[in-house]
Protein backbone atom coordinates (compact mmCIF):
# COMPACT_ATOMS: atom_id res chain seq x y z
CA UNK A 1 0.00 0.00 0.00
CA UNK A 2 2.51 2.77 0.98
CA UNK A 3 5.44 4.08 -2.01
CA UNK A 4 8.50 2.82 -0.50
CA UNK A 5 9.93 4.90 -3.83
CA UNK A 6 8.46 8.43 -1.81
CA UNK A 7 10.38 6.97 1.88
CA UNK A 8 6.19 6.63 2.82
CA UNK A 9 6.85 4.94 6.32
CA UNK A 10 4.22 6.18 8.81
CA UNK A 11 4.92 7.29 12.36
CA UNK A 12 1.65 5.08 13.95
CA UNK A 13 2.91 6.03 17.50
CA UNK A 14 0.65 9.01 18.95
CA UNK A 15 2.94 9.75 21.66
CA UNK A 16 6.00 10.00 19.59
CA UNK A 17 3.52 12.24 17.37
CA UNK A 18 2.21 14.27 20.00
CA UNK A 19 5.96 14.40 21.13
CA UNK A 20 7.16 15.99 17.79
CA UNK A 21 4.21 18.43 18.15
CA UNK A 22 4.89 19.32 21.80
CA UNK A 23 8.31 20.28 21.02
CA UNK A 24 7.97 22.96 18.32
CA UNK A 25 6.21 25.10 20.93
CA UNK A 26 2.94 26.15 18.40
CA UNK A 27 1.56 29.59 19.04
CA UNK A 28 -2.43 29.91 18.43
CA UNK A 29 -1.53 32.14 15.29
CA UNK A 30 0.94 30.25 13.99
CA UNK A 31 0.74 29.33 10.32
CA UNK A 32 2.55 26.14 10.07
CA UNK A 33 4.59 24.31 7.23
CA UNK A 34 4.26 20.77 6.81
CA UNK A 35 6.56 18.50 4.50
CA UNK A 36 5.01 15.01 3.46
CA UNK A 37 1.76 14.79 5.28
CA UNK A 38 1.19 11.19 4.70
CA UNK A 39 -2.02 10.02 6.24
CA UNK A 40 -2.05 12.68 8.56
CA UNK A 41 -1.02 11.51 11.95
CA UNK A 42 0.75 14.84 12.47
CA UNK A 43 -1.36 17.07 11.09
CA UNK A 44 -4.36 16.37 13.46
CA UNK A 45 -2.32 17.27 16.29
CA UNK A 46 -0.74 20.25 14.33
CA UNK A 47 -4.21 21.09 13.58
CA UNK A 48 -5.20 21.66 17.05
CA UNK A 49 -2.40 23.64 18.56
CA UNK A 50 -2.06 26.47 15.55
CA UNK A 51 -4.26 28.83 13.20
CA UNK A 52 -3.36 27.15 9.76
CA UNK A 53 -1.43 24.50 8.57
CA UNK A 54 -0.12 24.40 4.74
CA UNK A 55 0.99 20.38 3.78
CA UNK A 56 3.12 19.65 1.09
CA UNK A 57 2.76 15.96 -0.22
CA UNK A 58 4.02 14.36 -2.80
CA UNK A 59 1.58 11.43 -3.35
CA UNK A 60 -2.11 12.32 -4.55
CA UNK A 61 -3.31 9.31 -2.79
CA UNK A 62 -2.08 10.65 0.45
CA UNK A 63 -3.40 13.82 -0.37
CA UNK A 64 -6.68 12.43 -0.50
CA UNK A 65 -7.18 10.24 1.96
CA UNK A 66 -5.49 13.24 4.40
CA UNK A 67 -8.50 15.44 3.13
CA UNK A 68 -11.27 12.40 4.12
CA UNK A 69 -9.90 12.70 7.46
CA UNK A 70 -10.12 15.90 8.09
CA UNK A 71 -13.50 16.91 6.03
CA UNK A 72 -16.44 17.69 7.84
CA UNK A 73 -14.56 18.78 10.35
CA UNK A 74 -13.26 22.34 12.13
CA UNK A 75 -10.34 21.87 11.16
CA UNK A 76 -11.25 21.46 7.06
CA UNK A 77 -11.16 25.25 6.60
CA UNK A 78 -7.42 25.49 8.36
CA UNK A 79 -5.63 22.58 6.24
CA UNK A 80 -4.25 23.63 2.87
CA UNK A 81 -3.07 21.34 1.03
CA UNK A 82 -0.75 21.66 -1.78
CA UNK A 83 0.06 18.30 -3.87
CA UNK A 84 3.58 18.56 -5.52
CA UNK A 85 7.22 18.16 -4.59
CA UNK A 86 8.68 20.38 -1.90
CA UNK A 87 12.17 20.37 -3.39
CA UNK A 88 10.43 22.16 -7.03
CA UNK A 89 7.44 24.14 -4.58
CA UNK A 90 7.66 28.10 -4.09
CA UNK A 91 7.41 28.09 -0.52
CA UNK A 92 4.40 30.36 1.43
CA UNK A 93 4.82 32.27 4.51
CA UNK A 94 5.37 29.81 7.74
CA UNK A 95 6.36 30.21 11.27
CA UNK A 96 7.42 26.99 12.03
CA UNK A 97 8.09 23.80 9.95
CA UNK A 98 7.58 20.25 11.03
CA UNK A 99 8.25 17.42 8.43
CA UNK A 100 8.98 13.56 8.76
CA UNK A 101 9.99 13.18 5.14
CA UNK A 102 12.13 10.72 3.16
CA UNK A 103 15.50 10.58 4.17
CA UNK A 104 17.22 11.02 0.56
CA UNK A 105 15.97 14.30 0.42
CA UNK A 106 17.67 15.40 4.21
CA UNK A 107 20.48 17.64 3.04
CA UNK A 108 18.61 19.80 -0.03
CA UNK A 109 15.09 19.89 2.46
CA UNK A 110 17.59 22.11 5.73
CA UNK A 111 18.94 24.06 2.99
CA UNK A 112 16.53 24.79 0.85
CA UNK A 113 14.60 25.85 4.97
CA UNK A 114 18.04 27.95 5.12
CA UNK A 115 17.50 30.03 2.70
CA UNK A 116 13.69 30.56 2.43
CA UNK A 117 12.97 34.43 3.58
CA UNK A 118 10.99 35.92 5.43
CA UNK A 119 12.80 33.39 8.22
CA UNK A 120 10.88 31.23 10.44
CA UNK A 121 10.63 30.98 14.23
CA UNK A 122 11.60 27.19 13.88
CA UNK A 123 11.89 24.00 12.83
CA UNK A 124 11.25 20.12 14.14
CA UNK A 125 12.29 17.55 11.69
CA UNK A 126 12.92 13.68 12.06
CA UNK A 127 16.02 12.71 10.41
CA UNK A 128 17.72 9.18 9.97
CA UNK A 129 19.59 9.40 13.44
CA UNK A 130 23.22 9.60 11.75
CA UNK A 131 22.25 12.18 9.80
CA UNK A 132 20.75 14.10 12.50
CA UNK A 133 23.86 13.49 15.09
CA UNK A 134 26.05 15.21 12.43
CA UNK A 135 23.44 18.55 12.03
CA UNK A 136 24.71 18.94 15.93
CA UNK A 137 28.14 17.63 15.77
CA UNK A 138 31.05 20.02 17.45
CA UNK A 139 34.52 20.46 16.89
CA UNK A 140 35.96 16.76 18.18
CA UNK A 141 33.01 14.62 17.52
CA UNK A 142 33.83 12.19 15.34
CA UNK A 143 30.77 12.85 13.72
CA UNK A 144 31.57 16.64 13.15
CA UNK A 145 31.54 17.27 9.20
CA UNK A 146 30.62 19.83 6.52
CA UNK A 147 27.37 19.90 6.93
CA UNK A 148 27.47 20.38 10.89
CA UNK A 149 29.35 23.63 10.16
CA UNK A 150 27.37 25.16 7.00
CA UNK A 151 24.13 24.44 9.25
CA UNK A 152 25.39 25.64 12.24
CA UNK A 153 26.22 28.67 10.82
CA UNK A 154 22.65 29.60 10.01
CA UNK A 155 20.97 28.10 12.44
CA UNK A 156 20.84 26.51 16.47
CA UNK A 157 20.55 23.12 16.19
CA UNK A 158 19.34 21.01 18.91
CA UNK A 159 18.94 17.02 19.20
CA UNK A 160 15.43 16.82 20.79
CA UNK A 161 14.17 13.05 20.47
CA UNK A 162 15.25 9.38 20.11
CA UNK A 163 12.61 7.41 17.47
CA UNK A 164 12.97 3.78 17.41
CA UNK A 165 12.37 1.99 13.88
CA UNK A 166 9.30 0.12 15.19
CA UNK A 167 7.16 3.54 15.79
CA UNK A 168 6.21 3.37 12.03
CA UNK A 169 4.68 1.25 9.61
CA UNK A 170 6.51 -0.25 7.72
CA UNK A 171 9.52 0.12 9.84
CA UNK A 172 12.51 1.81 7.98
CA UNK A 173 15.70 0.50 8.01
CA UNK A 174 17.46 2.75 9.82
CA UNK A 175 16.79 4.23 13.58
CA UNK A 176 15.73 8.05 13.35
CA UNK A 177 16.08 11.36 15.26
CA UNK A 178 13.69 14.65 15.65
CA UNK A 179 15.93 18.08 15.91
CA UNK A 180 14.78 21.33 16.49
CA UNK A 181 16.62 24.00 14.53
CA UNK A 182 15.90 27.86 14.83
CA UNK A 183 17.66 30.33 12.22
CA UNK A 184 20.11 32.94 13.49
CA UNK A 185 18.53 36.18 12.90
CA UNK A 186 19.78 38.13 11.37
CA UNK A 187 21.86 35.67 9.17
CA UNK A 188 25.59 36.30 9.57
CA UNK A 189 26.73 38.26 6.82
CA UNK A 190 29.17 35.46 4.73
CA UNK A 191 28.66 34.24 1.00
CA UNK A 192 27.36 30.79 1.63
CA UNK A 193 29.15 29.72 -1.47
CA UNK A 194 32.41 31.25 -0.26
CA UNK A 195 32.50 30.02 3.19
CA UNK A 196 31.60 26.33 1.29
CA UNK A 197 34.30 26.89 -0.94
CA UNK A 198 36.43 26.99 1.98
CA UNK A 199 34.51 24.02 4.14
CA UNK A 200 35.10 21.63 1.08
CA UNK A 201 38.84 22.18 1.31
CA UNK A 202 39.32 21.88 4.12
CA UNK A 203 37.25 19.10 5.54
CA UNK A 204 38.51 17.14 2.52
CA UNK A 205 40.30 14.80 4.63
CA UNK A 206 39.44 16.37 8.16
CA UNK A 207 41.75 14.76 10.05
CA UNK A 208 45.16 16.10 8.11
CA UNK A 209 46.35 19.48 8.71
CA UNK A 210 44.65 22.63 6.80
CA UNK A 211 48.32 22.67 5.30
CA UNK A 212 48.09 19.68 3.73
CA UNK A 213 44.44 20.17 2.88
CA UNK A 214 45.21 22.95 0.46
CA UNK A 215 48.88 21.41 -0.85
CA UNK A 216 46.80 19.96 -3.67
CA UNK A 217 47.22 20.60 -7.56
CA UNK A 218 43.60 20.66 -7.69
CA UNK A 219 43.17 23.27 -4.92
CA UNK A 220 46.25 25.14 -5.92
CA UNK A 221 45.16 25.51 -9.77
CA UNK A 222 41.51 27.09 -8.54
CA UNK A 223 42.82 29.24 -6.17
CA UNK A 224 45.41 30.64 -8.19
CA UNK A 225 42.60 30.91 -10.79
CA UNK A 226 40.17 32.72 -8.80
CA UNK A 227 42.60 35.08 -7.05
CA UNK A 228 44.01 36.10 -10.88
CA UNK A 229 40.12 37.11 -11.83
CA UNK A 230 39.82 38.95 -8.72
CA UNK A 231 43.08 41.09 -9.37
CA UNK A 232 41.67 41.67 -12.88
CA UNK A 233 38.74 42.69 -12.13
CA UNK A 234 39.62 44.88 -8.77
CA UNK A 235 42.43 46.46 -10.83
CA UNK A 236 45.71 44.84 -8.39
CA UNK A 237 48.61 44.08 -9.40
CA UNK A 238 49.42 40.42 -9.60
CA UNK A 239 52.80 39.75 -8.26
CA UNK A 240 55.37 38.59 -10.43
CA UNK A 241 56.09 35.87 -9.92
CA UNK A 242 53.15 34.34 -8.38
CA UNK A 243 54.12 31.75 -5.81
CA UNK A 244 50.43 30.43 -5.01
CA UNK A 245 51.67 27.72 -2.76
CA UNK A 246 53.72 30.03 -1.05
CA UNK A 247 51.11 32.73 -0.78
CA UNK A 248 48.53 30.34 0.88
CA UNK A 249 50.66 29.25 3.17
CA UNK A 250 51.60 32.48 4.32
CA UNK A 251 47.98 33.19 5.25
CA UNK A 252 47.47 29.77 6.99
CA UNK A 253 51.20 30.53 9.35
CA UNK A 254 49.50 33.62 9.96
CA UNK A 255 46.08 32.35 10.98
CA UNK A 256 47.76 30.20 12.94
CA UNK A 257 46.00 26.99 11.35
CA UNK A 258 48.46 25.74 9.27
CA UNK A 259 48.86 22.25 11.90
CA UNK A 260 45.57 22.43 13.02
CA UNK A 261 42.13 19.54 11.73
CA UNK A 262 39.09 21.35 10.39
CA UNK A 263 37.80 17.74 12.73
CA UNK A 264 38.61 20.41 15.97
CA UNK A 265 38.39 23.74 14.66
CA UNK A 266 35.38 25.87 15.42
CA UNK A 267 32.98 28.82 13.06
CA UNK A 268 35.35 31.07 14.52
CA UNK A 269 38.79 29.57 13.56
CA UNK A 270 37.07 29.17 9.98
CA UNK A 271 35.35 32.82 9.68
CA UNK A 272 38.99 34.02 11.12
CA UNK A 273 40.71 32.20 7.81
CA UNK A 274 37.88 33.14 5.18
CA UNK A 275 38.45 36.63 6.01
CA UNK A 276 42.09 36.05 5.95
CA UNK A 277 42.22 34.71 2.66
CA UNK A 278 39.48 37.40 1.04
CA UNK A 279 42.08 40.45 2.42
CA UNK A 280 44.50 38.95 0.33
CA UNK A 281 42.34 38.39 -2.30
CA UNK A 282 42.17 35.09 -2.56
CA UNK A 283 38.72 33.45 -2.64
CA UNK A 284 37.00 30.30 -2.63
CA UNK A 285 34.04 30.47 -5.60
N1 LIG B 1 4.40 12.66 8.02
C1 LIG B 1 3.73 11.37 7.90
C2 LIG B 1 3.90 10.59 9.18
O1 LIG B 1 4.70 11.04 10.02
O2 LIG B 1 3.23 9.59 9.36
C3 LIG B 1 4.29 10.58 6.71
C4 LIG B 1 5.75 10.31 6.77
S1 LIG B 1 6.46 9.45 5.42
C5 LIG B 1 8.03 9.07 6.14
C6 LIG B 1 6.96 10.65 4.24
C7 LIG B 1 5.88 11.39 3.47
O3 LIG B 1 6.49 12.36 2.63
C8 LIG B 1 5.04 10.53 2.57
O4 LIG B 1 3.70 10.89 2.70
C9 LIG B 1 5.55 10.83 1.16
O5 LIG B 1 4.59 10.65 0.15
C10 LIG B 1 5.91 12.29 1.31
N2 LIG B 1 6.95 12.77 0.38
C11 LIG B 1 8.02 12.09 -0.08
N3 LIG B 1 8.79 12.89 -0.85
C12 LIG B 1 8.19 14.10 -0.87
C13 LIG B 1 8.50 15.34 -1.49
N4 LIG B 1 9.60 15.48 -2.24
N5 LIG B 1 7.65 16.39 -1.33
C14 LIG B 1 6.54 16.26 -0.56
N6 LIG B 1 6.20 15.09 0.07
C15 LIG B 1 7.01 14.04 -0.09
Amino acid sequence: MFNKDLGQHILKNPLVAQGIVDKAFLRPTDTVLEIGPGTGNLTVKILEKCKKVIAVEMDPRLAAELTKRVHGTPDQRRLEIMIGDFMKAKLPYFDVCISNTPYQISSVLVFKLLEHRPLWRSSVLMFQREFALRLVAKPGDSLYCRLSVNVQLFAKVEHIMKVGKNNFRPPPQVESSVVRMEPRNPPPPVEFKEWDGLMRIVFGRKNKTISANFKTDTVEEMLENNYKTFCATHDRMIEDPLNIRAKIHGILERVGVAEERAAKMDQDDFLRLLVAFNEEGIHFC
